[in-house]
């Protein structure tokens, strides 16, 4: 097969609604996916359903992540976040195009830049499975141009450029869709940057589909550089022998192992869900990073939960965690100014938010309810 990482995909010109989710189902390990009917039975979800909805979002699951759904039915956290359902078709009221502004903070192409000292690079549009609350679910993946190897290099050269940028983030899409040999050219390439002191993967494949985690890639991610892996455990269910030993080959490698997590209506937004899912990660050595508050983006209104709702959550799992294992609950705010903690907006009588940044700025955020 030819290496997608590589090979520019500008040909992809073709809009035909069925390309995006060829297109995606051209990860590297094809042979771990699970086939269409099978989604759909143990879902329970009509196939016409995950027909129209797959045009706008591909609809693919690791086969391992499909047995877990199995195990766990169809009500299951597992099940919800990732069956395909006809209300993603539905505009709603509260959706923000845009919801964090992050596409209108690119310095360089597939660069995202709200901090001095470091970036997101959008490595890839690619997933090995598809979050239906997905905050960049806007960007279609048939259409979305891969990264090719001019393009890294421009991104390597704005690196170089702007020397206050001390730690590169590869998001995406999933970073570890790309081919081991593409991650280890990347970490080569950084190497050669002296102001870059070290580096950042956010990446849910450890989740997903723990077998990505071989001794090939942990190969591939070793060198000077010293390594965080932010993975996205959200739930307890998630955590299985297999995706606590993908943690564990990682650790075993020298990455320090973070999660974050998005706080999802129906999925983790109990105290008792929060606290096993955190307990848990601290029990395998995860140190905890951020709880984020849910992107209004178009398509996810089910997930959705107002910042009252997150604020009551919050304040119980502040009051019962052991403060190592309670992650920074955050809002990305839709004007740009990023993450800031929840807790510390301001409810104004008119029912909107204010938060002064530590600089003076202020935001001013409305909920959707
Ligand atoms: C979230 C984010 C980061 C990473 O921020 P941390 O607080 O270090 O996790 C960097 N850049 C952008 C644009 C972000 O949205």
């Amino acid at each position: 097969m030819a290496n997608p990482s590589f090979s520019s995909l500008h040909a992809v010109a073709d809009r035909q609604a069925e390309s995006a989710d060829a297109a995606a189902s051209t990860t590297p390990a094809a042979e771990g996916f699970a086939p269409r009917p099978d989604i759909n039975r143990v879902l329970d979800v009509p196939a016409e359903v995950t027909d129209q909805v797959r045009r706008v979002f591909p609809v693919q699951w690791p086969r391992y992540y499909l047995d877990l759904a199995e195990q766990q039915g169809p009500d299951s956290a597992v099940a919800r976040m990732g069956r395909p359902r006809l209300t993603e078709l539905v505009q709603d009221q509260g959706d923000i195009a845009d919801p964090i502004a992050d596409r209108r903070q690119r310095p360089v192409p597939f660069v995202v830049q709200k901090h001095a000292d470091r970036v997101i690079i959008l490595a890839t549009k690619k997933c090995h499975f598809y979050c239906r609350f997905c905050f960049r679910r806007e960007e279609p993946v048939a259409r979305a141009m891969e990264l090719s190897r001019a393009d890294w290099r421009c991104i390597f050269d704005f690196l170089r450029a702007n020397p206050d940028i001390k730690e590169p983030i590869l998001s995406g899409g999933d970073p570890l869709t790309l081919t081991d040999e593409h991650l280890a050219w990347v970490r080569s390439e950084l190497e050669t940057i002296p102001s870059v002191t070290h580096w950042r993967i956010h990446s849910r494949a450890p989740v997903h589909y723990p077998a990505r985690v071989t001794t090939g890639l942990t190969a591939a991610l070793q060198g000077r550089l010293p390594l965080r892996l932010v993975c996205h455990f959200n739930h307890r269910d998630e955590q299985t022998p297999q995706s606590l030993a993908a943690v564990a080959r990682l650790q075993a490698a020298g990455v320090q192992v973070e999660n974050q997590a998005v706080l999802l209506q129906g999925v983790n937004d109990s105290l008792a869900a929060q606290q096993a899912l955190w307990q848990g990660l601290a029990a395998a050595g995860v140190k905890p990073r951020y709880l984020h508050h849910p992107d209004r983006v178009a398509g996810n209104a089910p997930f959705r939960v107002s910042i009252e709702q997150g604020r009551r959550l919050y304040t119980a799992m502040t009051q019962t965690l052991d403060p190592e294992q309670n992650p920074r609950y955050v809002i990305d705010l839709p004007d740009g100014t990023g993450k800031i903690p929840v807790a510390a907006m301001e409810r104004q009588a008119d029912g909107t938010y204010r938060y002064q940044h530590p600089d003076g700025r202020l935001s001013v955020y409305q909920d959707w309810c």
